[in-house]
């Protein structure tokens, strides 16, 4: 068998990349190392409940073409993320909006809440945040940082708020609004059929073959079953580092552990997504995946979710963005760039921090400027 363009991984980027190939008339085959397609998006139907397998994804985006694309796969619905945050034994809306000002302080005007924030970091002088830790507490004040913030950021990335990179809490909504939504796009929802279901539509037409190592296969230059294989090109969408057999070091990923449980009651926390943000709690959040969806069954299905520094051998879920990375990141860039007929791309392919919108952004530019525009 030879095809144009040989895709590894069919998570989002090679899904999308995968459909636009073909939509342009190429031959394409995906690769997937798991036994399913759609990557960290995998949704899985548990008795009507689409289980969010490898952690919660909510669809969001500013960017009208990207919704629109997305929408030719799947129908949205109109779920509004708006967690919120356990300290203790107190409870805060997230993101960061008067509904958390109001509760941890008693006051109700957003002038009233400039104050305090102004009052608590007077004394810090923050010019230029430098870190994490600098970004949250000129932004928030104290409270905010030590109550909803410093514990989780700590459990989430494994190191101290001062060793991580500020953009990351830049991600969250700060607002002088009683509006708990955690996003500011335009556009969000989740697709009722589940993520699965609308990777699957993309990849209408297009031959995949799940449970299949590119590393193996490209050793032996067949697939598993014989067929000899051959390609003009290759999309990578795993991590850059182990295409390269680590050969520079390894990049560092955050991986999460997720502990599943059926409850035999119908509404457990009733939210989607409660945050555990208190240092003594050892998981992050805990997801009720119905409420996604705004299921009625009788029984429900939650995860805990408990972060963990990758290994080889467990899933990479988040790249960890700060300088040194980012430096070994650059390198093996310049390598990739020397690589012919190979495009990396994806949250593991391009080493970044994506949302689902910004991967699809990724995947249509560069199947554009591969193939040509015709969207
Ligand atoms: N964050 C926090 N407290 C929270 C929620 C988030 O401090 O209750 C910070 C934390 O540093 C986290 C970052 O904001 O890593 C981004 O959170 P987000 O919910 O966007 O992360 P994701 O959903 O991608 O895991």
């Amino acid at each position: 068998m030879k095809v144009d363009y040989l895709i590894t991984g069919a998570g989002l980027f090679g899904a999308v990349f995968a459909q636009k190939a073909h939509e342009s008339g190429k031959s394409v085959l995906v690769l997937e190392r798991r036994n399913h397609i759609a990557g960290n998006i995998y949704t899985k139907n548990e008795d009507g409940i689409d289980v969010h397998i490898y952690g919660a994804h909510i669809f969001h985006t500013s960017e009208r073409k990207i919704w629109d694309y997305v929408n030719r796969y799947a129908e949205f619905n109109n779920y509004i993320n708006s967690p919120v945050a356990i300290y203790k034994d107190e409870l805060y809306n997230l993101p960061f909006n008067m509904n958390t000002f109001s509760r941890m302080w008693g006051i109700k005007t957003p002038a009233e809440a400039k104050d305090i924030i102004a009052s608590q970091i007077k004394d810090l002088n923050i010019k230029e945040p430098k870190n994490l830790e600098e970004q949250a507490l000129s932004l928030v004040g104290q409270d905010v940082y030590e109550k909803l913030i410093k514990g989780y950021t700590q459990k989430q990335w494994g190191r101290e708020c001062t060793k991580l990179p500020a953009f990351i809490i830049k991600r969250l909504p700060l607002r002088f609004t009683y509006d708990n939504n955690y996003f500011n796009d335009r556009f969000q929802g989740i697709p009722v059929d589940g993520y699965t279901a609308m990777v699957e539509k993309m990849l209408e037409g297009v031959q995949v073959v799940t449970g299949v190592d590119y590393a193996d296969v490209k050793a032996m230059g067949k697939l598993p079953d014989g067929t000899p294989l051959e390609w003009d090109k290759l999309i990578y969408t795993g991590a850059i580092d182990e295409y390269f057999d680590y050969s520079l070091g390894a990049l560092e990923y955050r991986s999460i552990r997720f502990e599943m449980e059926r409850l035999e009651e119908e509404n457990y926390q009733g939210n989607a997504v409660v945050n555990y943000t208190a240092s003594d709690v050892p998981y992050t959040r805990v997801i009720e995946h119905k409420h996604f969806n705004f299921g009625k069954q009788s029984f429900t299905i939650i995860s805990k979710e408990y972060s963990a520094a990758w290994e080889k051998g467990t899933e990479p879920y988040y790249p960890v963005n700060n300088d040194e990375n980012n430096d070994l990141y650059e390198r093996y860039k310049a390598l990739a760039s020397s690589e012919e007929n190979v495009i990396f791309g994806g949250r593991l392919g391009s080493y970044k921090y994506y949302d689902m919108d910004k991967v699809i952004g990724e995947a249509l530019k560069l199947s554009d400027e591969e193939l040509g525009e015709n969207v």
